[in-house]
């Protein structure tokens, strides 16, 4: 097999060493491309000599060694360099590359929160064996922290459950319901009270749909469809501003391309008789 595909390591495989690393450099939620000829490209570290920077190996990619590094301080002008959003990238960088953005920005993120021990306060070091760090005083170990959330297309006859969410103030985008899974709530109880706590409406026969990791805040998004089983739509004002019911031909705005939302709403916009899509 060509070393195409994106691979996550914890240590770099011998051969990926004759071939400059690439380094995926973050700032919040900000990822340092190069620009050339117009395409967004990784840099490399050559790219940044004499930027001290904790690094973290995190895989290969066309079999090259990646590294993550969030930025602590200014970046060296240099024109052909600029920090943009990662979601910005979607569809713009290769597939393989985008995941690897992904995977190395939740990486950077929870090493840069890792460094000690939430424990006994002493340092914490990578394991060897697998990605988590040990604490070198209490043997506390953790491991990078992902989200469950659900995301769920809940269904009328022929329309579908639409919100607009109060953090958009101007936007009139509207999408389907989600929320973050509680400690000791099975992912169907989330669905059920999500959709209750968010518009007072009732569901039944949840299914599973698929699934999406969501980097930008190392979320695991679990789709799920829903039919109505009771309840006026009745917006909770605190999450969502307005609510509603809509059938394919009549949809608001929605959201782009390449997320599990659109993946959902195109299912149904489908007449979702087409087989569940699975994760990407
Ligand atoms: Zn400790």
């Amino acid at each position: 097999m060509l070393p195409m595909a994106f691979t996550p390591r914890i240590t770099p495989n011998s051969s990926e060493s004759t071939l400059p690393s690439f380094l995926f450099l973050f700032s919040g939620s900000d990822i340092l491309i190069r620009r050339s000829d117009a395409h967004p490209e990784i840099p490399i570290t050559a790219d940044l000599p004499g930027l001290a920077l904790r690094t973290v190996y995190f895989g290969s990619l066309h079999g090259r060694s990646c590294y993550a590094a969030e930025l602590n301080g200014g970046l060296p002008a240099c024109p052909s360099l600029s920090m943009v959003g990662l979601r910005q990238l979607y569809g713009r960088l290769p597939d393989q590359t985008y995941q690897a953005a992904g995977y190395g920005r939740q990486v950077a993120q929870w090493d840069g929160d890792h460094q000690y021990c939430g424990r006994c306060g002493r340092p914490m070091q990578n394991k060897a064996d697998e990605r988590a760090k040990i604490c070198s005083g209490c043997a506390a170990v953790v491991f990078p922290r992902i989200s469950p959330a659900v995301i769920m297309a809940v269904l009328r006859d022929n329309r579908i459950l639409l919100a607009r969410s109060t953090r958009f103030k101007k936007s009139r985008m509207f999408s389907v319901l989600a929320g973050y899974v509680e400690v000791g709530e099975t992912l169907e109880a989330c669905v059920r009270r999500e959709v209750k706590e968010e518009v007072d409406i009732d569901v039944r026969n949840i299914r599973y749909f698929g699934s999406q990791p969501w980097h930008y805040s190392s979320a695991l998004m679990v789709g799920f469809t829903a039919e109505y089983a009771g309840g006026e739509i009745a917006p909770d004002l605190t999450e969502i501003a307005e609510a509603g019911w809509f059938t394919a031909d009549d949809l608001p705005d929605i959201p782009g391309w390449g997320s599990i939302a659109r993946q959902l709403i195109d299912w149904f916009a489908e007449g979702g008789r087409n087989k569940r899509k699975g994760s990407r």
